[in-house]
């Protein structure tokens, strides 16, 4: 992304989340009565306000609470067609077999790429007016060279992080001959579709991809370039999380799932584990032991896991709502995991924080502080969205 020129200042900052904690007050490093100057892209000054150099452009926060923009590392948002009658039926309690996922890739098969290109903006226009200033999106409603491959492209001008997911769910053409659709993915599949992402996923879960499989599948991902996700453990225990700490994954996501080797393996690990509450929520499922996770020293990302199926969420305001109630985690520690949490699994070192040197990706919240974000759950408290110093809406 290359950053505007020019500078903006942002005074009247009642209550600033640098997110890092040896700046100010508490775990966010939190400041008071402050402004801000974002110079070409990147934040340049934080002081007291009436200190402020001049700038080319000034957002007033008037008092309010700004928090680090929110960094989604986790969505699908790549598809057509929705599942609402399966949602529905879900909620009903009653069977409605669509086919799950099957359903999303026959929709997105047959759209044209048009159709798939305005689908994934409108949901990344979405995610932005609700405070996320990085997107992470993945392809995986394809499963063929050809539509994987046109399913990253979209997912390329849409989003800064872009994931293969060829391996989401073995494609219903290769049912009973997995390993030859393993073949595909690893072979004619990867070598269209490297080149136009930066990360290669796999869905490790039994009856989809074992670990024998997933392991190849994410060898073949770092030969190619590709940076690694899960995911892991969303269903049952697995082998998932392990792998990926195995394979020095960014992230295994979902973590639903735990046994204590897999905490272990988490906390003397570089992966982030990445908690999707959203599809808990959706699915009416047990919420993953996120207390458990951060007391053994994990570094946990939230994420809105957006896909037409289990979690069809923009809004990382109502993730970390969920997380607060739901998880049991602070309001602080769900702040921190859903921006500087996603930017660590992202393995970006520039956003996620407020401090001379980030990108200039901040919120203005219509809040005092940031616990408002839990406390008024559903509210429109995304005020203002400012990416790279440019002020968005
Ligand atoms: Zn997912």
């Amino acid at each position: 992304m290359r950053p505007p020129r020019g500078s903006l200042l942002v005074r009247g900052i009642g209550l600033l989340v640098t997110n890092r904690p040896e700046l100010g007050e508490g775990a966010l490093g939190v400041l008071r009565d402050v402004d801000l100057v974002v110079e070409d892209g990147t934040v340049a000054w934080i002081g007291g306000a009436r200190t402020s150099p001049a700038a080319d452009e000034m957002l007033d926060a008037a008092g309010r609470c700004v928090v680090p923009g929110f960094v989604d590392s986790h969505t699908h948002l790549v598809f057509a067609g929705d599942r609402v009658e399966e949602f529905t039926a879900r909620m009903a309690g009653t069977r409605y077999d669509t086919g799950g996922i099957s359903a999303t890739v026959a929709a997105t098969r047959s759209a044209p790429q048009g159709v798939l290109m305005e689908s994934a903006a409108k949901l990344a226009r979405e995610a932005e007016a609700q405070g996320t200033t990085t997107l992470e999106t993945k392809s995986g409603y394809g499963l063929t060279v050809a539509d994987e491959s046109r399913c990253l492209e979209v997912a390329g001008t849409i989003a800064e992080e872009v994931t293969f997911l060829g391996a989401h769910v073995v494609a219903p053409e290769y049912r009973g001959s997995e390993q030859e659709y393993v073949a595909l993915v690893t072979g004619p599949m990867l070598e269209a579709c490297a080149p136009k992402a930066r990360w290669c996923d796999v869905f490790c879960e039994e009856g989809v991809f074992g670990p024998d499989a997933a392991r190849e599948i994410l060898q073949a991902g770092l030969d190619h370039g590709l940076g690694l996700r899960v995911h892991a453990n969303q269903l049952s225990c697995g082998p998932g999380v392990q792998l990926a700490v195995e394979m020095g994954a960014a992230s295994a996501d979902h973590c639903t799932h735990l046994d204590g080797a897999d905490v272990d393996a988490l906390a003397g690990s570089d992966t982030v584990a990445t908690l999707l509450p959203g599809a808990e929520f959706s699915t009416r499922s047990p919420y993953p032991d996120a207390r458990r996770l951060l007391d053994s020293g994990v570094t946990v990302a939230l994420a809105t896991d957006c896909n037409p199926g289990t979690s069809y969420t923009t809004s990382m305001p109502f993730v970390i709502a969920l997380a607060v109630r739901e998880m049991h985690m602070t309001p602080d520690e769900a702040l921190f995991a859903a921006t500087a949490g996603g930017a660590r699994a992202l393995r970006r070192e520039e956003i996620g924080a407020l401090t001379p040197g980030s990108r200039g990706d901040l919120v203005v919240l219509n809040a005092p502080t940031a616990a408002h974000l839990a406390y008024r759950p559903g509210v429109a408290l995304v005020a203002t969205v400012v990416r790279a110093g440019r002020v968005l809406g």
